[in-house]
């Protein structure tokens, strides 16, 4: 206690430059500190909510967690200004109005009274892990239990929703639960579970709950979707256009679970489609060739097996064939430097409606048409259905089966053949 007393001491007589000056050259308060083993309950997740940022504002009632980063010297020490944190050399920085109060590998900050921390401006539940492990900026690691984390994923991932809503919301809340469950077993060696961005779910912490939600995280708690046993790998998308997608044709490099191999969006005996009224059911897109080649020539080099040189025109556009989910599986654009194919997903990044840096094509439900002059593309005319990648859940279909009267359980075992309902905690 006596030599952070000190050290305190010591950096308040010092400029804020130079503060800065001494958190990167690892001087002034360093203290080797041993990494704590971060345990956790079963059902806790730990969710990426701050990927290496510059800094990390933190504004709310804090403690930093005894035994964690500082070990004994900073246990219970808190505050309720705003903490400000940055990674430098694999070290977390923390400085509370103005002054150095820590440097240490990791630190773990629990809310004061059974609030929340807020993290540049979000609320979080739970707890969060500081940490500069992920690379040169720091991180920030929501160590929540997982109905809390569900809380702040279902209003982002399937919308706050009116009406009869509670079966697709209890049906997303077991989509979602399984999924992150899904993953805790594939990833104890990193330091997070999920990322809080579509690459997993969308998490926004306190902001993003919806009572409606909550309810329905409520009334499933500890019930997970499970395939032989195991939480399942849930995944879901907005509209599958009419027929959820077959993790084979759009993802062959993924386990092809069985329950994952596409299903016709529609009820027993009918041939119109649960997601019909979605407003991406169907839509279209069109590129002028040289429009194309442009786009193509910023997104192939990065998503084709093949290695592309530079090419001005496209001469062709070859379909391979549609799967029975009617997903194409794989493109060939034929350029004056060579043919070049992508399979599957890929083909929602490679054909870009907008530029390489705006959103990807909807769905691989695709038909293409292709007009050509002079030997070369001279537009591409597509006529899509859905939104996403289009396996497992369909969400604006789940919303219509909701509104039909049909039950979580139900809605469930449409999209996810074969699965079964399970208590897991
Ligand atoms: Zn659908």
């Amino acid at each position: 206690m006596r030599r952070f007393s000190r050290a305190v001491i010591t950096l308040a007589l010092l400029p804020m430059a130079l503060l800065y000056q001494s958190c990167a050259k690892e001087d002034v308060v360093y203290r080797k500190t041993p990494i704590p083993s971060l345990e956790r309950e079963i059902t806790d997740v730990r969710v990426l909510v701050v990927e290496n940022a510059g800094e990390i504002e933190i504004s709310s009632e804090y403690v930093i967690a005894g035994g964690v980063g500082a070990g004994s010297n900073l246990g219970g020490y808190g505050g309720s200004g705003i903490l400000k944190a940055r990674g430098s050399g694999g070290q977390v920085c923390l400085e509370d109005k103005g002054k150095q109060v820590l440097r240490s590998h990791r630190v773990m900050l629990k809310p004061r009274g059974g609030g929340y921390i807020e993290i540049n401006g979000t609320g979080y539940r739970g707890r969060i892990l500081l940490t500069a492990e992920g690379g040169s900026g720091i991180s920030a690691v929501n160590y929540i239990g997982i109905d809390d984390y569900l809380r702040g994923v279902l209003p982002s991932e399937i919308g706050y929703l009116k009406g009869r809503c509670t079966a697709a919301y209890r049906a997303q809340a077991l989509a979602s639960r399984s999924y992150a469950l899904s993953k805790l077993h594939e990833t104890r060696r990193r330091y997070f579970d999920l990322r809080a961005t579509i690459m997993d779910q969308v998490y926004r912490g306190v902001s993003g709950e919806y009572p409606p939600a909550t309810r329905a995280v409520n009334d499933t708690r500890g019930k997970v979707i499970t395939w032989k046993g195991r939480p399942a790998r849930t995944y879901y998308s907005s509209c599958c256009g009419g027929h959820t997608a077959d993790i084979r044709s759009n993802w062959p490099w993924k386990k092809p679970f069985h329950f994952l191999r596409g299903v016709r969006d529609s009820g027993a005996g009918k041939t119109s489609s649960f997601c019909r009224g979605s407003r991406h059911f169907r839509w279209r897109v069109r590129w002028s060739g040289d429009r194309l080649a442009e786009i193509l020539r910023r997104t192939l080099p990065d998503l084709c097996e093949d290695d592309v040189k530079p090419f001005q025109r496209i001469l062709d556009i070859r379909q391979g064939e549609h799967s029975r989910d009617g997903r194409i599986k794989s493109l060939t654009f034929i350029t004056d430097s060579g043919s070049y194919m992508v399979r599957g997903d890929r083909i929602r990044w490679v054909l870009r409606p907008e530029s390489a840096s705006g959103p990807i094509l909807k769905s691989t439900l695709l038909k293409l048409e292709i007009v050509k002059k002079n030997g070369a593309v001279r537009e591409l005319n597509v006529l899509g259905g859905g939104n996403g990648h289009g396996v497992g859940l369909c969400q604006s279909g789940a919303i219509e089966m909701s509104r039909e009267g049909y039950s979580a359980e139900e809605i469930v075992k449409h999209y996810y053949p074969g699965v079964n309902i399970n208590r897991y905690y």
